[in-house]
């Protein structure tokens, strides 16, 4: 044997397999081959080749190289890194990593040529055809070139003075013009831009935080980092992730107006014939800009030279299903690999990423002002233990008043509320049963919409009964709570000329509906849009004056970790929508604890103060930044053996110093889809080797086949 290739699958696999390259393959790492596993044929990656001589154990030999691009090597090393950060198999990066090299490939378009040979029966038309199919074009195309019906053309291909070929359409990446000039910058933009092209000019690892007001003009300064890197090497690549991506379609009109070429665009609406020339395109280095969601990050990039994460703060960068990653810490690890640049941009940073600019390790760039000076919202909040809504209301004098008086002045309201459908909970007002999903933990949520309770968890959903299910009264099911849904019908009847919409990932149909809607608003079309948080983020609305929060406390309630942190950047980029072009915004927030924290940093805009007291509580209880976290969760349909799983994993939690293990607990979502669910937590100093702990750990109780368990670092979300 000449040589065994370690060969890494896409499966939740502990390690690479070995297998035998065949004579005359010629692998290098980084290639992906087609190899056997058991009865089934896989795409792997080669990730280790070694002589062979000398090996004795029969190696099944690998099946064939598949005619796709190579992982580049950092690409290879930053999927490992992200495996081992995230305590969880190699296959499973790499499965990401792959995606778009497996995605379906364009189907070959017909096109057609003239062969050379003379037709038959030349005619004027005929003549013409001949002349413009001197290149190869499409059917269509060519009739039209040439002024005549298909039925010309079908005749010339019939006598073989035409012939037809199948090409493979290539999608074409403009080249980005670096040169071209950017917006005039106001003094502070212009400091940071500097402050940006000069790490970029030194070169080599750097990280950055853009800490500027909603407003402020974030962007223009992030294109100039972009434009440096372009400009500094012909094949540099800059990637910018941004939450939302499928809704910021203006963002993507800044750079093609910055650039003079559109960005490639990489999420999951991206239909996989164009995902996987994206995917080509990147690895092959011609695609110099992607603006991408979260998984961008595990693209083939060539050159990268420059990532910038827009709203670094945001929850959605947290990727909770299958392999789990927070795509903020993995940016800055890739940037590590690669040598590059990262720029972490917010208006209201993470408290990790404020720790990391205190001490030093990232550069502080801030923005105070907004732009052209526009002022920021007047924040005031209301009291509803003094002035309540209606019974059955959700609105409040004072709030209603706002809206009237915006209304009035021709200006556009938009009432925030981060939770889907018409009603968060239907209970019986006979029996008192609570509607849940079949074998979860989980309130089933009213949506009038589509006339259906709906689980958001599990995704099951049910017409609205006229009976209890329960106790089997008639008509006694109430809807408790309100949703966007419901505060829209309330909008409606106090306004009912007013032009009221409702906007949630539910009563939009898909990504180009929700555009539109975004769209509308921004033109001014709507008066008052009722929405969730997919309207919060980014947009600018410039005739919109007024926001209103219509529960302020909502992300307060469970109280876990970053709940205060997350209530006040959601509301402070929900208020911040207000008041972003010439006219003064305001923002009104309905709260029943005006004196919180959270309620005071906002009124008073004092986000320093705020995180200087939440540093402080969290690293009192040596909780991130100040120490790190992780959970554990076991869940199985055999209550027995997972509970004998959790109990033998709690004896076996190693002693380590610095470590504390709480649990196990049942999970506040103990039950879904009828597997329960157990929790534990690990704290640990920040000194320590957290992922090596748990690899450990895990490692030590043997796993029931009926048990899985996931580990989570630096969990998000606490169900
Ligand atoms: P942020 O990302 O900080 O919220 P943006 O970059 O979206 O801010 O800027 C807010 C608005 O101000 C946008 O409409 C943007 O085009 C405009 N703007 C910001 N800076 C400039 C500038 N230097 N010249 C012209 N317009 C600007």
């Amino acid at each position: 044997m000449s040589r065994i290739a370690s060969i890494l699958l896409p499966l939740p696999l502990p390690e690479a397999f070995d297998y035998a390259e065949p004579e005359g393959m010629a692998l290098e790492l980084g290639d992906q081959v087609v190899a056997p596993l058991g009865p089934r044929l896989l795409v792997g990656v080669v990730t280790g080749l070694r002589d062979g001589a000398g090996h004795n154990r029969a190696l099944r030999p690998v099946a064939e190289r598949r005619d796709s691009s190579s992982l580049p090597a950092n690409t290879l090393s930053f999927v490992h890194w992200a495996a081992r950060y995230g305590v969880d198999a190699p296959g499973q990066a790499l499965a990401i990593a792959l995606r778009g090299s497996r995605a379906a490939p364009p189907r070959p378009e017909r096109l057609i040529v003239a062969s050379g040979a003379a037709p038959a029966r030349p005619t004027p038309a005929r003549a013409r055809v001949l002349a413009a199919a001197s290149q190869p074009m499409s059917a269509g195309a060519l009739a039209q070139a040439a002024a005549v019906s298909s039925g010309v053309i079908r005749g010339l291909i019939e006598d073989g003075a035409l012939e037809v070929r199948l090409a493979t359409p290539s999608a074409r990446f403009a080249p980005p013009d670096p040169a071209r000039p950017g917006a005039a910058l106001n003094p502070s933009q212009a400091a940071a831009a500097q402050a940006l092209r000069g790490m970029i000019t030194e070169g080599g690892f750097q990280a950055a935080l853009l800490d500027g007001v909603t407003g402020s003009g974030k962007t223009e300064v992030y294109l100039e980092a972009v434009a440096a890197v372009l400009a500094a090497e012909p094949t540099a690549q800059a990637l910018i992730l941004l939450p939302e991506i499928a809704l910021t379609q203006a963002v993507i009109a800044r750079f093609e107006q910055r650039f003079g070429a559109a960005p490639a665009e990489w999420h999951s609406g991206i239909a996989p014939p164009l995902r996987r020339q994206v995917w080509e395109a990147v690895a092959a280095g011609e695609c110099r800009i992607v603006v991408g969601a979260r998984s961008a990050l595990f693209l083939p990039f060539a050159n990268l030279r420059l990532i910038v994460v827009d709203e670094e703060h945001d929850g959605s960068y947290k990727q909770e299903d299958g392999f789990i990653y927070q795509a903020r810490d993995l940016a800055v690890a890739r940037a590590k690999i690669e040598g590059a640049a990262v720029v972490l941009a917010s208006a209201t940073p993470s408290l990790e990423t404020l720790w990391n600019a205190e001490t030093g390790r990232y550069r502080w760039l801030k923005l105070s002002d907004r732009h052209g000076g526009a002022q920021l919202p007047r924040v005031s909040l209301i009291d509803l233990r003094e002035t309540p809504p209606e019974p059955g209301r959700w609105l409040s004098a004072p709030l209603v008043e706002a809206m009237a008086e915006t209304y009035g002045r021709g200006e556009q309201s938009l009432l925030f509320l981060n939770r889907r459908g018409y009603a968060p909970l239907v209970l019986c007002r006979a029996c008192g049963e609570r509607m849940t999903a079949p074998n979860t933990d989980s309130w089933l949520v009213e949506h009038r919409y589509t006339g259906r309770l709906v689980c958001h968890l599990t995704g099951f959903s049910m017409p609205k009964p006229d009976h209890c299910p329960h106790c089997g009264a008639k008509d006694s099911l109430v809807s408790i709570g309100p949703g966007v849904e419901r505060v829209e019908e309330e909008a409606r009847a106090l306004f009912p000329e007013a032009r009221v919409a409702v906007f949630s990932s539910d009563t939009i149909a898909d990504a180009e509906a929700g555009r539109r809607m975004i769209q509308a608003m921004a033109e001014g079309q709507i008066d008052m849009l009722v929405a969730t948080q997919v309207a919060a983020k980014g947009h600018n609305f410039p005739n919109l004056t007024l926001v209103g929060v219509v529960d302020a406390d909502l992300g307060l309630r469970g109280g876990d970790l970053r709940a205060g942190e997350r209530t006040y950047q959601l509301l402070a980029q929900a208020t911040g929508r207000a008041g972003r072009h010439e006219r003064a915004g305001r923002a009104l927030l309905q709260t029943y604890a005006p004196d919180h924290a959270v309620m005071r940093a906002l009124q008073g805009q004092d986000r320093d103060a705020f995180v200087a007291a939440e540093m402080a509580e969290r690293e009192s209880a040596g909780l991130p930044p100040f120490g790190r976290l992780a959970a554990v969760i076991a869940s199985g349909a055999d209550a027995v053996a997972l509970e004998s799983y959790v109990r033998a994993l709690a004896a076996a939690a190693p002693n380590a110093p610095g470590v504390e293990v709480y649990g196990p607990a049942d999970a506040p979502l103990g039950l879904i889809r009828g597997r329960r669910r157990k929790r534990f937590l690990v704290r640990a100093d920040r000194s320590v080797d957290l992922q090596a702990f748990l690899a450990t750990w895990r490692a030590r109780a043997r796993i029931p086949s009926s048990v899985r368990v996931t580990i989570d670092v630096d969990p998000y979300s606490f169900l």
